[in-house]
């Protein structure tokens, strides 16, 4: 990218995300290096996450849902932890320098950079194929949730509906604002494009969870992540699973079920929680927030209860 456009678009569309008066900031974008004074006690998580155009999101999404998507995808990698989001980096790549899509891309960042004031500090803008690259740096006062820590006699339980961002993805092609968009689509693009980190949640989980991750690839990969790290078997009561209206209108309760087990982009947060603890946890988060789905036992595996039905798949791999 010729270097006068390159940076004055970082100064028009990135800099201002930088949110220089934060005490902790010692230097943001604009020089070789950022800078930031750690706090004493705590400690700095952080996790990088790809979104490549055409395997993450469509050709033509739009820039707003984009941006905002994408940074909260990898702000719920802070959830999982149980992380309060600290600042975060940006490597863009883009085909061309259009400004109308850098000002709703970097519109649709903000939103989570003025949610949790989160800081923009640096990044790299390259031309070619449409590709968004952010790290994300959160500060832990207490050990990360792990995905190791579950325990048989653990409760299992997951945050939000499941199923409703793959629902999705077969009228991603339709304009968000289109008038052919019927209510419940609109709720489940919604869900797609504007996924709400756990964030708040997480940092309850700290006080509470035995192991935590978050959901990107399905409900039933996590639930094999955490059963592999914690050498123990998830049970899975499919009857438990929590469907939204809008998914319950569009697909069968089998379609349904099938998108919740498989289908990926929901960001919600999959945890155990120890039984004695359980009650006092789900009075300490608002109502209908969580959903217990099933709970850890010995042995090995993921064990789907209460309904019998054919499983498709496990989840999105990039190599399979
Ligand atoms: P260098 O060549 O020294 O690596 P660059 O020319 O890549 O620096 O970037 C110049 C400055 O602009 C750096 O401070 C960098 O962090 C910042 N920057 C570049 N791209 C972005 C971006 N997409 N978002 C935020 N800051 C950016
Ligand atoms: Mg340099």
């Amino acid at each position: 990218m010729a270097s006068l456009s390159e940076f004055d678009l970082i100064e028009r569309y990135f800099s201002p995300l930088g949110l220089t008066s934060s005490k902790s900031v010692l230097l943001g974008s604009g020089d070789d290096c950022g800078v930031i004074q750690t706090p004493a006690e705590m400690s700095l998580c952080f996790s990088v996450d790809t979104m490549v155009e055409g395997v993450h999101f469509p050709k033509n999404a739009p820039p707003f849902e984009l941006g905002y998507r994408a940074l909260a995808a990898a702000v719920s990698d802070l959830a999982a932890v149980g992380a309060t989001p600290y600042f975060f980096t940006l490597a863009l790549t883009l085909p061309d320098a259009n400004q109308d899509w850098l000002a709703q891309f970097s519109s649709g960042l903000k939103v989570l950079v003025d949610k949790y004031h989160f800081p923009l500090l640096g990044g790299d803008t390259t031309r070619g194929p449409l590709t968004v690259t952010i790290q994300v740096h959160g500060l832990l006062s207490k050990p990360a949730l792990l995905r190791s820590g579950a325990r048989a006699g653990d409760v299992l339980a997951v945050s939000g509906t499941l199923g409703d961002a793959g629902a999705a993805l077969d009228f991603l092609s339709i304009d968000l604002n289109s008038e052919s968009l019927e209510e419940d689509q609109q709720f489940l693009l919604s869900k797609y494009y504007l996924p709400t980190p756990r964030i708040e949640l997480g940092q309850i989980l700290q006080d509470y969870a035995s192991a935590c991750i978050d959901i990107s690839d399905g409900l039933l990969a996590e639930a094999g992540h955490i059963s592999r790290a914690s050498k123990v078997k998830v049970e899975l009561n499919l009857e438990s699973l929590p469907l939204s209206g809008a998914l319950l209108r569009l697909k069968d309760v089998d379609g349904a079920t099938q998108l919740a087990l498989n289908s990926g982009d929901d960001y919600e947060l999959l945890f155990s929680v120890p039984i004695d603890k359980w009650s006092e946890f789900c009075s300490n988060v608002p109502e209908g927030l969580v959903t217990q789905i099933g709970s850890i036992v010995a042995g090995e595996g993921v064990e789907l209860r209460g309904k019998s039905m054919d499983i498709a798949n496990k989840g999105y791999q990039h190599f399979e």
